[in-house]
């Protein structure tokens, strides 16, 4: 079986990516990369700095200037990677409310974007990468062997991400969970660099209904399927 050296996944939030793509990794033995991390580190590192969300200069220095490490966490760890922002260690900190609130904000300065996408792409340039994202087909990685676009409804995702908070014992609210999401997305899909959008090449799987396993199952046949052009 030759598998795909290259393989883009983008979706947007809560649509799974990040699971099912650490999973299809483990399974064929890809490095998975989840390029949400750089933008959610360099979002805390900002927000640590006192640095102002409007200050796009500022933010595209700080993204420039920034070391983002991201090293795959052992098997019995609870985190799918250890990150570490200048060598400091912010695992714990990149998934909370405040950099949620204003991760999309960041992602959207171009100078932002510029910087991180070469981080991105020198990540990728080992080989037998997953790399999952919002443009990795479109812009990160253009000349991926399989694109992928994983997708759910926004009630889907909002009750999935309801589901794991209540899980987690969190005390959470579902309206504000889908009005969160829903504003990321206006975000992600509106902004003038490098939007959320469905490649042209991509495959296209609605994950409402299914799964996380099913959803690994099939993509994992279409990796499987795949044949050098
Ligand atoms: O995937 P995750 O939810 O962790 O991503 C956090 C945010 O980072 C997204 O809402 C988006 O604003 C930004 N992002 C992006 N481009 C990527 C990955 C993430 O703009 N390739």
């Amino acid at each position: 079986m030759s598998l795909p050296n290259i393989v883009a996944i983008d979706g947007p939030a809560g649509s799974g990516k990040s699971t099912i793509s650490y999973r299809l990794a483990e399974r064929y033995d890809y490095l998975f990369v989840d390029t949400g991390i750089f933008y959610r580190t360099l979002t805390l590192v900002a927000l640590r700095h006192g640095v102002s969300l409007d200050d796009e200069l500022a933010l595209a220095e700080l993204a420039e200037a920034t070391t983002i490490d991201i090293i795959p966490a052992p098997m019995d760890s609870h985190h799918k990677s250890h990150v570490f922002a200048n060598k400091q260690n912010v695992t714990d900190y990149i998934r909370t409310s405040e950099v949620e609130a204003a991760v999309s904000t960041v992602s959207a300065i171009p100078g932002v974007r510029r910087a991180l996408l070469e981080k991105q792409r020198s990540v990728a340039k080992k080989g037998m990468v997953i790399m999952a994202g919002r443009d990795i087909g479109t812009v990160v990685l253009p000349n991926a062997d399989v694109k992928l676009y994983v997708d759910a409804s926004l009630e889907e995702r909002a009750q999935r991400r309801y589901n794991q908070c209540i899980e987690r014992g969190e005390d959470v609210n579902y309206e504000e969970i889908r009005a969160a999401l829903a504003r990321r997305d206006k975000i992600d899909t509106e902004r003038t660099v490098s939007p959320l959008k469905i490649p042209d090449d991509a495959i296209y799987i609605l994950t409402d209904g299914m799964t996380i396993e099913e959803t690994v199952d099939e993509i994992g046949q279409r990796l499987e399927m795949w044949q050098p052009a």
